[in-house]
């Protein structure tokens, strides 16, 4: 029997704790041992991994009790979102289901009610997963995640965070603290869906879109799906079919149809790489259909 895969509720590797209180002390830590460090937020990816043996850091530094790191914050044209919130904390807040209705239903797809207590939106990002549910939503979104070390700090685009799995293009030095959302216009729809084995389990797939129409014809559209390639990704060469046309059926079908031509699934433990493209035909159609009613009821509301 391989005890690696046994859950013994043991952390098998020795490492050393640290829980700073400030901000400062966590990026002069990071500064001098970034590389031998493991950032501890909820855990829940964290100590999985580390029961597993596949990390084994020497020190791991709990941000939890660093305050300032935790927030829901509208700061003009964006809403600011601290590195240590929690997953539920995102679900509960009213501003997250009334101006970005994709992310909340991401939230609200993840794992169990225990999982969002405790996982943080930080910890989902840089954990870098393919089938990291808030990666789509917050894509589409045109996020910006903002890293911080002793050297300064930089903003880096959703789009360029993800570099394969498991791998983000944060230094070792430097520690997320933000993720900046920028509102939409009012009359854009959204929307997220999700296909996996239990409500538990990461996605075989999952999507997510921003719609936006002008003159019956669509002004703006994006879509990006996890679990289908290394990396999150946005579709663009599918996103290019619905731009500038009218929302029909068969464009939505073709906008589908191309979406699923851009990914590179693989077969794993949670599906195959051929159902992976199928159901991304499908989730792709009816998420954008999603987003296309919402709109439309607001018109009529
Ligand atoms: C039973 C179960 C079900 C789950 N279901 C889902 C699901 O449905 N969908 C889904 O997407 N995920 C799921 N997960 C995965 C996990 O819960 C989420 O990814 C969660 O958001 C991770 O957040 P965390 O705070 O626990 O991260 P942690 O485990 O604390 O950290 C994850 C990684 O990110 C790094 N890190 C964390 N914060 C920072 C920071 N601020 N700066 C730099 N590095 C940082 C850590 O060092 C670590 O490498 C599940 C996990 C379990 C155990």
């Amino acid at each position: 029997m391989d005890i690696n895969k046994i859950n013994t509720r043991i952390l098998p590797v020795k490492f050393q704790y640290l829980a700073p209180k400030t901000l400062e002390e966590v990026i002069s830590f990071l500064a001098e041992h970034g590389e031998e460090t493991k950032v501890l937020a909820g855990g829940t990816d964290l100590l999985v991994k580390m029961k597993q043996r596949l990390i084994e850091p020497t020190y791991i530094l709990n941000i939890k009790e660093i305050k300032e790191l935790s927030f829901i914050k509208s700061n003009g044209n964006s809403l600011n979102i601290g590195a240590t919130t929690k997953l539920n904390e995102l679900e509960n807040s009213r501003i997250i289901k009334e101006k970005f209705i994709a992310l909340h239903e991401a939230v609200k797809a993840m794992g169990s009610v225990q999982i969002r207590n405790m996982g943080t939106v930080g910890g989902n990002l840089c954990n870098a997963s393919p089938a990291a549910d808030l990666a789509p939503p917050l894509l589409v979104l045109n996020s910006k995640v903002k890293a911080v070390s002793t050297e300064g700090e930089r903003e880096i685009p959703l789009n360029k965070f993800f570099l394969g799995p498991g791998k983000t293009s944060l230094k070792p030095n430097e520690l997320l603290t933000e993720i900046q959302i920028p509102y939409l216009p009012e009359d854009t729809g959204t929307s997220f869906l999700k296909v996996a084995r239990t409500s538990m389990d990461l996605a075989k797939v999952n999507v997510a879109t921003v719609l936006k129409l002008k003159n019956g014809k669509v002004e703006n559209c994006r879509i990006a799906l996890g679990s289908v390639a290394p990396t999150p990704l946005r579709v663009c060469e599918a996103e290019k079919v619905l731009l500038n046309s009218e929302f029909t059926a068969e464009k939505v079908e073709e906008t589908a149809e191309k979406a699923s031509q851009e990914i590179k699934p693989i077969t794993d433990v949670r599906s195959t790489a051929e159902y992976r493209k199928e159901v991304s035909k499908i989730l792709v159609r009816r998420a954008l259909q999603k987003a296309y009613e919402r709109i439309k009821v607001r018109e009529c509301g």
